[in-house]
């Protein structure tokens, strides 16, 4: 397989694993009707972008992202040591796949992080998760309790790095006190600036931790004609437009270039299922905006000027 260098690669945290800066989401896997050979196909496909790793998580697709993925991999073992893999747990949904939960809630307790772990490696048919994350900050963790499930994880062999996502500094410091994180994993877009002031990216640079970027295209909102009449979106889309007109790039290209380009050097999810938008998000990683191109995405984000 050639690798093209389209995607750059990343060692995401000063003790921490290499990634691919464009790692492929698979949140939405199960709506992609994809045969289990066409997953092999697609994952065939954004290795030789350069896309290498994967992000999933134990509820993805209802509980089912995990076992599709598998699938594949059991159809193509080969791919295994050619990608990287990103799980997360700690949210317990209601579902037919789970009858024993009454209510969606969070649990990061020491047992059900060791237990949602080894499902996801059972899963996905794999031995060892390269990072877990923490999905979303729980009210009740206990910082000690969940770095005794780390160690456990980590001596055990069975992941090698662990982070979190959706978490504000406050929280990941508390985390961090008590166990190395290489990454939050957290919502930035063109629609989405909160991050990039509250502090969130300021601790990752600090800390020379990457940022995993999730909803980089708004959940493709920014795209979709259905969100036509929200006015953030119109202005945004029309900067792109015209940018893309300029540079002669994809729209998607530089809304992911004005991500990638941040100092904390993040790395972007992509949540497409077409190899195209996989090829544009790739693309994005090979040009720099200028400083006043990206306040101008800005400007139009926020909906006014810089003081
Ligand atoms: P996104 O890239 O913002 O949105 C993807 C959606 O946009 C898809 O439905 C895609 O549809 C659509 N789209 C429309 N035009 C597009 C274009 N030109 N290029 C690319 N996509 C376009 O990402 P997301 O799916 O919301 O999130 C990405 C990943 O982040 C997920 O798969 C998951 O791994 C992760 N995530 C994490 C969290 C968390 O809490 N940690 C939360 C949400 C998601 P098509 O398939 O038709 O292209």
């Amino acid at each position: 397989m050639i690798h093209s260098s389209l995607v750059s690669r990343i060692q995401i945290a000063p003790q921490g694993p290499e990634f691919s800066r464009i790692v492929l989401g698979l949140w939405r896997l199960a709506d992609w009707r994809m045969s289990p050979q066409e997953r092999v196909t697609f994952l065939k496909q954004a290795l030789e972008l350069g896309i290498t790793t994967i992000d999933q998580a134990d509820i993805y697709g209802d509980y089912q992202s995990e076992t599709l993925l598998g699938e594949a991999l059991q159809l193509a073992p080969e791919l295994r040591d050619k990608l990287q893999f990103v799980s997360k747990c700690g949210i317990k949904l209601i579902s037919t796949a789970r009858p024993a939960h009454r209510i969606q809630h969070y649990d990061t307790s020491r047992a059900h992080i060791i237990a949602s772990a080894e499902n996801s490696l059972r899963s996905m048919r794999i031995e060892q998760l390269d990072v877990l994350l923490i999905h979303r900050p729980d009210p009740l963790m206990n910082a000690d309790e969940m770095a005794e499930a780390f160690e456990h994880l980590q001596q055990s062999g069975k992941v090698r790095y662990f982070g979190v996502s959706n978490f504000t500094p406050a929280q990941f410091e508390l985390l961090a006190a008590r166990f190395p994180l290489v990454t939050n994993q957290v919502e930035l877009s063109l629609l989405h600036l909160p991050p990039l002031h509250d502090g969130t990216l300021d601790l990752c640079q600090k800390l020379r931790i990457a940022p995993m970027i999730w909803s980089a295209l708004g959940g493709g909102d920014l795209f979709r004609e259905s969100a036509t009449t929200d006015p953030q979106v119109l202005r945004v889309r029309e900067v792109l437009n015209a940018l893309s007109a300029e540079l002669n790039l994809p729209a998607s290209t530089i809304a992911l270039s004005w991500i990638l380009q941040h100092p904390s050097h993040p790395l972007v999810l992509t949540g497409s299922g077409r190899i195209a938008a996989l090829k544009e998000a790739a693309l994005a990683c090979q040009h720099t905006l200028s400083r006043e191109h990206w306040f101008r995405l800005w400007c139009a984000s926020a909906g006014k000027g810089v003081d």
